[in-house]
């Protein structure tokens, strides 16, 4: 039945699950360039590169002002410091994503309120949202898992009527739109990480703060820098939440290159459910739902098979990489155990944790190593047949 069956005895390769090697290659000269710049100039705290970042990806995100900041996580605990969000507060947000989400708003002393996924795209079900708001919900926080939009109609609609506001953590979906709106553009506030494996990644720690509000944007670019107006004068307390000169240098030569990057890796989910297809898997394999309505950047391509455990140790075991995002909703994390939200019903993100499987999907993956990795996946499932 299987293609596979028929074809020679398999090679054997080696597909990395990401290789950042083959990105900087074509653009290493550039960088060493900027690196020696910012070398030469001895200004790594602020000033020009930092400024020039801020100004391009305003202007790539469509937003008014862009705030570079020291790392995704830093994004959104100063977005939340912005709001003053703190102890007795309710911050809703999805069971399933990276721990930094959750993580924020309880080092801040709320109390993050989680909701369910929408079992198809894996991102908050907005339905969970309106059955968990209460009079002390101070912020809702969408995330756009995989470098998908969250369904944010609904979300904002709430968030609106309840005077409540927005932060999209959009740390996965740098350039990802919903409706023809870029993330990041939407809510009240956006949070982007430059970590190496997003789409738009830094030679280190990196992220970014949007907003469309003056206000929101002076309280984020004070509070970066210890809450101070003038140093050494402190109007409030914030921390120091800087991007540093050598990263904003690094990704401005990234920047010009991030549309091209992101078609390259949409064509290469186009490839993998073409394999999928050609294959005969496609009833075995649950390939990632690209929504109509939605620009998908793919920072993953995720499947989801039942003997998930099973198939992740065959594709090691046969040099292609693959990961977990992620084995543990929040629910269920022994740090947020005094919550007690565990065992109260989230059926959809456990069984997400259970089934999904993170494969290759950066956009120098060439069609000889996705056939690779999709035969593998193959073999695999005739292994557990
Ligand atoms: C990567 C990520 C973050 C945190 O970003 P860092 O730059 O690693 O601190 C936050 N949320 C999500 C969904 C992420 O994927």
């Amino acid at each position: 039945m299987a293609v596979a069956d028929t074809r020679p005895a398999m090679r054997t390769m080696q597909v990395p699950m990401l290789d950042l090697q083959a990105q900087y290659r074509p653009i290493r000269d550039q960088i060493i360039e900027v690196v020696t710049r910012v070398c030469d100039s001895q200004r790594f705290i602020m000033g020009p590169e930092i400024e020039g970042l801020e100004r391009e990806l305003a202007a790539f995100l469509g937003v008014k002002h862009a705030v570079g900041v020291s790392s995704g996580t830093d994004a959104i605990l100063l977005a939340m410091m912005a709001l003053g969000i703190g102890p007795g507060d309710e911050v809703i947000t999805s069971t399933y994503s990276f721990f930094a989400t959750a993580g924020c708003v309880a080092r801040l002393g709320a109390t993050p309120v989680f909701v369910d996924i929408d079992p198809v795209t894996y991102n908050m079900d907005p339905a969970g949202v309106a059955a968990v708001m209460t009079p002390r919900t101070k912020a809702i926080i969408p995330v756009h898992l995989y470098g998908q939009s969250a369904d944010l109609d609904p979300i904002v609609e709430l968030a609106t009527r309840a005077g409540v506001p927005v932060i999209e953590d959009a740390a996965q979906a740098i350039g990802a739109r919903y409706k023809g709106r870029l993330v990041g553009s939407i809510g009240r506030l956006g949070c982007f990480s430059f970590f190496p494996s997003k789409n738009l990644g830094a030679f280190g720690d990196g992220g970014l703060v949007t907003t469309n509000d003056d206000d929101l944007a002076a309280v984020l670019r004070r509070m970066r820098v210890h809450g101070a107006d003038r140093q050494y004068y402190h109007r409030v307390i914030g921390g120091n939440f800087r991007l540093d000169a050598l990263q904003a240098a690094v990704l401005r030569v990234k920047l010009p290159h991030l549309a091209g990057w992101t078609e390259a890796r949409r064509r290469n989910a186009a490839r993998y459910d073409q394999y999928f297809a050609d294959l005969g898997l496609t009833d075995r394999v649950t390939r990632p739902v690209a929504l109509a309505d939605r620009y998908h950047i793919f920072n993953q391509y995720i499947v989801r098979v039942p003997d998930r455990d099973a198939v992740k140790a065959h594709l090691e075991s046969r040099g292609v990489g693959c990961a977990i995002y992620y084995p543990v909703p929040f629910h269920e994390q022994e740090c947020f155990a005094f919550l007690g939200a565990a065992g109260t019903g989230f059926p959809h993100a456990e069984s997400a944790a259970r089934e999904t499987l993170a494969l290759p999907i950066y956009g120098e993956l060439n069609a000889d190593q996705q056939r690779y990795v999709v035969d593998v996946m193959a073999e695999a499932l005739n292994r557990a047949a």
